[in-house]
């Protein structure tokens, strides 16, 4: 809770400010009825015009003082949330910018958007709530049982059995109520993550005629939220009449025994219109407070939500211990390197040792689930090693700035993420400053060119959200040309030629090698004919090398390799 606090501190001015003005309305609200009554007992019934002017532009101008003041605090007020929110999404969104993959693994994006977006306009619209109540309730309950004292101290024997009364009241409703308002925000997650699921997953529900299944599952968790609002509000909707049974009664109260007061002479009219004007103040100030105490265990809920989010410290951080760089440019070394993901039985990666340098090509090669996207996603450091370094240009990459390890590195991950732009600006995110010649020479080698040439707009064609109106095949060449425009020492390609067909797949490689002769090279890939003429092949499995040389070699000494090859090669063209 601690940081959301903290965040809050620029505010603290306008804050007081708005405090302050909310004090000053309360005051004159708390003024009104005693003039009122002064009006009533002293100018009409003496019958004095000029003092009934006098008192009531003198009423009209506390009446605008209030009201500029209620205007105003109501204006900052919003201001100030608002402002607050908006400084939470973005400490929210850059904090998130430093985690690790391991640190979205662990809180899942689903619920690091809702954390974002919802829960952090929860907390908004408390914070706006608790500023507009937090002095005007108390001062006006406290202040309104004063004034109300002193208008005539034995009526105000009412009140003590009153304020008790509606006290029962709205403390049944918030036992009762706050765990279920929980319990709704816990069925609201429930339908959310149906929901997002159906989403996400529409074209294999299609397939599968999963459809009713899931309209049956979608609708227990939308009954379930609804049975639970339902119950909510039944208790929320018996607050209303309880607490308006309670005032009627006590104006009754009021009216019946300030009359009998009036009739012995110990009261005068206008004290008991005023006292009647205190003691709704009274009780309408407690049920703005019973709201509050009805909303905060909500917010609070939230609040503690975006904590985890701020408080969670990134595992891989910024060295503090800088290596100057060095002059060697594309070396990649693994030595000896072993990583588990947290909380798997296995480690992903066991003991791996390999070195690569400038113009050489090396493949990476196993089964589904042996540890090849992994293993490249450990040289830009998206993921600390257990033990074992990795060396970058001579360098670990634990003690140089992320910025420049990753300024190193063209990345096409396996599953290729475009984003909302045109085609241009998609490729152009590898190289912020690159050149239209240098976007059209990047797509040509990544052989993208024809399609876009086909696309409506050549290279101003927006891509869609998600990179839906792009095939599969052509967001990989997208995102190798992404690659490419970004010329780095290291090119990392997770499985990329795998969505091409075998031409296409050949065409590109003949066309990428001259491009990268100077670079290093990593490659992972499933077929073999695409990791045939590497210079280096490492052979994976269940996070071991099971070998590693070239083409011939592996085919001499490792029987993993051989049996890939067999089962994707005929005789001859083993032999
Ligand atoms: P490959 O790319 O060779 O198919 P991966 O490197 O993706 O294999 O996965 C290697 C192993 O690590 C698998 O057993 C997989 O289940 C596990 N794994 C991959 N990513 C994660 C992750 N984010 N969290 C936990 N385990 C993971
Ligand atoms: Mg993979």
């Amino acid at each position: 809770m601690r940081k959301l606090l903290t965040y809050i501190k620029p505010y603290s001015m306008p804050i007081v400010f708005i405090l302050g003005l909310l004090f000053i309305q309360a005051l004159t609200d708390l003024y009104m009825p005693t003039l009122m009554a002064d009006i009533i007992d002293v100018g009409v019934i003496k019958n004095d015009i000029p003092y009934i002017w006098k008192v009531g532009g003198f009423m009209l101008l506390v009446a605008a003082l209030g009201t500029i003041c209620s205007v105003v605090a109501s204006y900052l007020s919003a201001k100030v949330s608002m402002s607050y929110g908006k400084d939470l999404r973005h400490h929210v969104f850059s904090h998130v910018q430093e985690f690790s993959l391991q640190e979205f693994d662990q809180v899942g994006t689903a619920s690091l958007i809702t954390r974002t977006t919802n829960d952090i306009t929860q907390v908004q619209m408390v914070l706006n709530m608790i500023l507009r109540m937090m002095v005007t309730a108390p001062l006006m309950a406290i202040g309104g049982i004063i004034m109300a004292h002193r208008k005539d101290p034995e009526l105000a024997g009412v009140l003590w059995i009153a304020v008790p009364a509606l006290f029962l009241v709205i403390g049944l409703v918030i036992w009762k109520g706050v765990p279920l308002f929980k319990l709704v925000q816990v069925k609201l997650d429930a339908v959310n993550r149906v929901l997002r699921e159906n989403l996400t997953g529409v074209r294999v529900i299609r397939s599968f005629n999963r459809i009713n299944y899931e309209k049956k599952r979608f609708n227990i968790a939308n009954m379930d939220l609804t049975e639970t609002s339902i119950k909510v509000n039944k208790i929320i909707a018996t607050l209303m009449p309880a607490m308006m049974l309670i005032m009627n009664f006590t104006s009754i109260a009021i009216i019946w025994f300030g009359a009998l007061r009036i009739d012995n002479g110990h009261m005068q009219v206008g004290d008991l219109m005023a006292f009647l004007q205190y003691a709704m103040q009274i009780m309408f100030s407690m049920v703005m407070l019973s709201m509050m105490f009805v909303l905060i265990p909500r917010a609070s809920a939230s609040a503690t939500r975006i904590n985890e989010v701020l408080e969670m410290k990134p595992i891989i951080k910024e060295t503090e211990h800088q290596e100057a760089s060095t002059e060697r440019k594309g070396f990649v070394e693994f030595n000896d390197v072993t990583f588990s993901y947290p909380g798997a039985e296995h480690p992903a990666l066991c003991n791996i040792s390999f070195s690569a340098g400038p113009g050489e090509v090396t493949a990476i090669i196993g089964g589904t689930g042996s540890g090849k996207s992994t293993l490249i996603k450990m040289i830009p450091r998206f993921y600390e090693v257990d033990s074992g370094s990795i060396l970058v240009d001579g360098i670990d990459v634990r003690n140089m700035r992320l910025a420049d390890l990753r300024e190193k590195i063209g990345m096409v991950p396996q599953k290729a993420v475009l984003f909302t732009g045109t085609v241009a600006e998609n490729i152009a995110f590898g190289k912020e400053d690159a050149t239209q010649e240098e976007i059209e020479h990047a797509a040509k080698i990544a052989q993208a060119e024809e399609f876009i040439a086909n696309m409506k707009d050549g290279y101003q064609s927006e891509i869609a959200q998600g990179g839906t109106n792009v095939s599969g095949g052509q967001k990989q060449r997208l995102s190798i040309a992404r690659a490419l425009v970004r010329k780095p020492e290291i090119y990392i390609f997770d499985d990329s030629f795998s969505a091409l067909d075998f031409k296409t797949d050949a065409k590109l490689r003949a066309a990428l090698k001259p491009e990268i002769t100077d670079s290093t090279v990593l490659l992972v890939a499933q077929r073999v004919t695409t990791v045939m003429d590497a210079d280096r092949i490492i052979v994976l499995d269940e996070g071991n090398v099971a070998g590693m040389g070239t083409h011939h070699e592996l085919m001499d000494s490792c029987d993993v390799y051989r049996e890939i090859v067999s089962s994707q090669l005929s005789e001859e063209e083993i032999a």
